[in-house]
């Protein structure tokens, strides 16, 4: 994997543990919180939108932009902060033994990514469900695990894999099954302009593959709206 040169510092605060994913629990529920940044990053970021809005055709000295160029930067990095995290660690801190067999279910975790071919955002919800096998991780790990992977530049489809196959590598379940529901800025805004579509990525493993009834159980589960 690529790793990018310019990165956000990695912080050290766990302000997020204890998110569902389902709901709202705090303010950085589901996010690390990285207000540190790598000054020489910074730099360097801040330097290419200098240019960037002179090339647009703004005078990046009139006073609405002075500091727009290092707020940019500071938020890029904080948008990318996922090359930082090792989202299979985050499941190994907190895997169980347990002999709870039936699936387990973590629906509508917020998701925000850029895309890599426009560097806009694409945003929505993703469905995460495993069904155990001997051992089940910490609920909170699976939304950021989800976040782990969706703050780097990013395609649907890949972040929905990258998803699967970290889960079913790391815990080792019967299946795994990912369904992300999201809104493109890159369609929406711009090219075909279409207001309302939802792109809808799935991705399976194991018995969600193997077997209709679980894949249509996991679809029926997160189709309905019981809260
Ligand atoms: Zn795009």
């Amino acid at each position: 994997m690529a790793k990018k040169s310019v990165k956000a510092k990695a912080a050290t605060g766990a302000a997020q543990e204890g998110t569902n994913g389902a709901g709202n629990h705090g303010p950085m529920d589901g996010y690390r919180r990285t207000d540190t940044f790598e000054p020489e990053s910074t730099a360097r970021i801040s330097a290419h939108y200098s240019d960037i809005l002179e090339a647009i055709g703004e005078d990046p000295d009139r006073e609405g932009l002075l500091q727009t160029p290092m707020r940019v930067a500071k938020s890029l990095q904080f948008l990318t902060h996922g090359y930082d995290l090792d989202p299979a660690a985050i499941l190994r801190k907190a895997l169980f033994k347990e002999d709870y067999s039936q699936m387990v279910l973590v629906k509508d975790i917020e998701v925000y990514s850029l895309c890599e071919h426009h560097m806009l955002p694409f945003f929505g919800k993703a469905h995460v469900a495993y069904i155990p096998k001997g051992q089940i991780t910490g609920l909170s790990k699976i939304p950021r695990v989800v976040d782990a992977f969706a703050r780097r530049l990013q395609v649907q489809e890949r972040l929905t894999n990258e998803i699967r196959d970290c889960i079913q590598d790391t815990l080792k379940p019967r299946g795994v099954a990912v369904v992300i529901e999201a809104s493109h800025l890159c369609m929406q805004m711009r090219g075909v302009q279409k207001q309302n579509s939802v792109t809808t990525t799935s991705a399976f493993t194991g018995v969600f593959l193997n077997d209709h009834r679980t894949r249509e159980e996991f679809i029926k589960l997160i189709s309905a709206t019981l809260h």
